[in-house]
């Protein structure tokens, strides 16, 4: 027992030394940041712990995105780093979707003038809930929108119903970068049980974004390693996850499969090293178990 236990405290000795020479080589994350994209004249993302959103400076005015600033300063911190780089007027904040994660806190810029820009269904459903700290939209989109401000065009496109009923894909032509929300993660299978969430719509809405012409991609958070940008191969490899994962729900079922049985012995092992697999599979698979058992 005693050997037991010192071999225990010397790898836990271990372990620690490990753990603090990774931490010295990699400094805290500072609490909120702001990058340039690459090869873009104008698009930036800002950061806000593990949110973040797009934002797009032009001579003639800002269109910024989701103000992520649900019980947190995060618009007022946004709004300072756009002040950095330009004193133009922000002239629109735009949802991603209805989720108050992304779009609470919104007010700081709406004291500056900015109109509030999200899909028809976002409005509804923020006037229906009401929540607290979310600025109702001044203008919905249907099926598209297209907004052209000093010299940039930005595409607001609804695909479908997705990771909710009102996610807008944000597109910009000539710099080839969309910035869509929550349902196109960077290596990362969906979020818990995927509330809010319709099958199979969502493997639907991702061929037909697939099928658009981008290069990059810019996500409602980043992926591991602190990465903020994907590429198409996200998308593909976000859709293959989705149907492998349904494919092998239905096979549980048709062999009679419990809900529990079906979450202990489903293993994805080509995405075990995706964020959220081993919290989140389970509650993944029984989505897709209420789906083809029940048709839910
Ligand atoms: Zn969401």
């Amino acid at each position: 027992m005693l050997r037991i236990g010192f071999t225990g405290f010397a790898l836990a000795l271990i372990a620690c030394g490990l753990a603090s020479s990774a931490q010295a080589q990699t400094p805290p994350q500072p609490p909120y940041a702001v990058t340039k994209v690459d090869n873009t004249d104008n698009v930036y993302i800002f950061r806000y712990q593990g949110h973040q959103s797009m934002f797009v400076v032009t001579k003639d005015g800002v269109i910024a995105t989701d103000p992520i600033g649900l019980r947190r300063p995060a618009a007022k911190a946004y709004i300072e780093e756009i002040r950095k780089i330009t004193k133009a007027p922000i002239k629109y904040v735009i949802y991603s979707h209805s989720h108050y994660d992304h779009i609470a806190g919104g007010k700081p810029f709406k004291d500056l003038g900015a109109t509030f820009i999200a899909h028809k269904n976002a409005k509804a459903r923020i006037l229906e809930l009401k929540p607290a700290d979310v600025v109702v939209p001044d203008e919905v989109v249907d099926k598209k929108k297209v907004i052209k401000l000093g010299g940039t065009t930005l595409e607001l496109i609804y695909v479908g119903r997705n990771h909710s009923d009102s996610m807008l894909v944000m597109r910009l032509p000539k710099e080839k970068i969309i910035f869509t929300v929550d349902w196109i993660p960077l290596q990362a299978v969906q979020f818990r049980a995927m509330a809010d969430t319709y099958i199979p719509d969502i493997e639907e809405g991702l061929k037909k974004v697939i099928a658009m012409d981008w290069d990059r991609i810019i996500p409602g958070h980043p992926g591991p390693a602190g990465r903020q940008i994907g590429t198409k191969d996200d998308a593909r490899d976000q859709l293959a996850y989705l149907q492998d994962l349904s494919a092998a729900v239905k096979k549980a079922i048709g062999e009679g499969k419990s809900y529990a049985d079906a979450e202990k012995e489903i293993k994805l092992p080509k995405y075990e090293k995706w964020s959220g697999y081993g919290p989140s599979l389970p509650m993944n698979i029984e989505r897709y178990y209420d789906y083809w058992n029940r048709g839910i």
